[in-house]
């Protein structure tokens, strides 16, 4: 995420950091660059300037006043003012009204469909809330399909009606079912098109009227910089739409529509998507974002997806089985599943403090885990529950059940070992004692 803006913005900073003060000298030196990060990365030229502006004002002014060093300084009030330009707080959303509806909308591709399962399966977890979704795009039969498969993976249920041409008609029902079948929460998942055009517009206008959702969201495609921006401004002006959610920010996305779109259309972010799985929708914090702007990580959105993830009965099970020394290959499936579930590996090495930095040029594969769990799935039963049976027969049925080779299979047998070791070491008094040593 961001990854060229981050570099950009930290090879600006450091213009500063072997200065022992600011001068206007040394801070015009740093915000042209600065300046010339974010326009490189598609922010409007508007905006830059007046960011870099602002940035100026306050560096000059705070100058006598803090200890910090200047380049420290300098970190902090561009990420202070990174977070006001992306909103400031974060924004929830309205959940009032029974049922809440919630109209989305946007172009084609932007990801309205994926983020409309998204939200379902985020407030689903919320266990007060029992969503629906609703299928209103009337030219593409594709498309509604589409929506069943979502809301079949996630467990929504999803209404549509596939012979009616008339959109309005088809939310309004949609709605009515909800109503009848105990669901709080519609989402009306629209059609799109390539481009903004008239019809369009007509067409999400009379059923925002007509159903007066609690909240209408504007999807939009994050890697698509300005033109992201101004498709916001054309269906603001005709929805006056309540938030934004960004999707794609796994990509290769520059930033640009992230830092710009608040100031441009004035409403907030709300949610971004991170990747093409159900699971991978994040709460908006500018001021986490602009921590991750600067390569600063961000600790706090890995622990709460950590903790998202975890699931105190079953941690409870497999302490049980560790201590019982019956820790086996299928446990540890799970796990890797639970990590996997956290997001991609790239994300989430991204969140760690100066690690996006130090990693840019390594290859993460997306799935990191793919051979070991190709080798798992080709053991049998017994051999996972006691792995201590795999001899070198088995290991080369192994290797070419998994279309690896003997030796990664060695490899993986070893690291199980170590780590089973480990584990139970933990588990007995040195574990505690270690524990209690670094709480001191
Ligand atoms: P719609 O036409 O607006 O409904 O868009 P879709 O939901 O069909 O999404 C278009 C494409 O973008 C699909 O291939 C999705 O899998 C993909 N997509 C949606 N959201 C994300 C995201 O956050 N990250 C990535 N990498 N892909 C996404």
């Amino acid at each position: 995420m961001f990854n060229n803006l981050s570099e950009k913005l930290d090879k600006a900073l450091h213009v500063l950091k072997g200065h022992g003060s600011i001068t206007e000298v040394n801070v015009a030196e740093t915000l042209k660059e600065v300046r010339r990060a974010l326009l490189d990365a598609d922010v409007n030229f508007k905006i830059a300037k007046e960011f870099t502006n602002r940035v100026k004002e306050k560096a000059l002014g705070a100058n006598v006043l803090t200890t910090l060093q200047p380049g420290q300084l300098m970190v902090k009030i561009v990420k202070d003012e990174l977070t006001e330009l992306m909103g400031g707080d974060a924004t929830g959303i309205n959940l009032s009204g029974a049922p809440t509806v919630i109209l989305m909308s946007g172009l084609q591709g932007s990801g309205k469909t994926t983020f409309s399962g998204k939200l379902a399966n985020f407030l689903k977890s919320k266990k007060t809330k029992k969503p629906l979704l609703v299928a209103c795009d009337v030219y593409r039969p594709a498309a509604v399909d589409q929506l069943h498969v979502v809301g079949d993976q996630i467990k929504v249920d999803v209404y549509s009606d596939k012979g009616n041409t008339d959109p309005v008609a088809i939310a309004q029902a949609g709605i009515a079912h909800a109503k009848e079948n105990g669901h709080n929460v519609v989402i009306i998942d629209t059609a799109g098109r390539l481009a903004v055009d008239e019809a369009m517009m007509t067409e999400i206008s009379n059923i925002h009227t007509a159903i007066q959702p609690q909240e209408t969201l504007f999807v939009v495609d994050s890697m698509t910089g300005q033109d992201a921006v101004n498709t916001a401004k054309a269906f603001n002006d005709v929805l006056n739409f309540d938030g934004v959610i960004l999707t794609k920010l796994d990509g290769d996305t520059r930033g640009g529509a992230a830092i710009s779109i608040k100031s441009v259309v004035n409403k907030p972010i709300k949610f971004i998507g991170t990747g093409e799985k159900m699971e991978a929708i994040d709460i908006f914090y500018p001021s986490r974002m602009a921590d991750r702007i600067l390569g600063m990580g961000d600790v706090v959105s890995l622990v709460e997806r950590a903790q998202e993830q975890f699931d105190e009965q079953e941690a409870r099970k497999l302490q049980k089985k560790i201590a019982k020394n019956q820790f086996g290959f299928d446990d540890f499936l799970k796990q890797i599943q639970q990590i996997k579930k956290m997001g991609n590996m790239k994300d989430l090495v991204g969140m760690i403090p100066g690690a996006g930095k130090m990693m840019k040029d390594v290859d993460i594969d997306d799935d990191a885990f793919k051979h070991i769990e190709a080798i798992i799935h080709s053991m049998t039963v017994k051999e996972r529950t006691n792995p201590a049976i795999i001899n070198a027969s088995r290991k080369k049925r192994i290797g070419k059940g998994s279309g690896t080779s003997v030796q990664q299979v060695n490899q993986l047998l070893k690291q199980f070992d170590q780590m089973s070791k480990m584990m139970k070491m933990m588990q007995g008094g040195k574990g505690k004692a270690m524990m209690n040593a670094m709480k001191n």
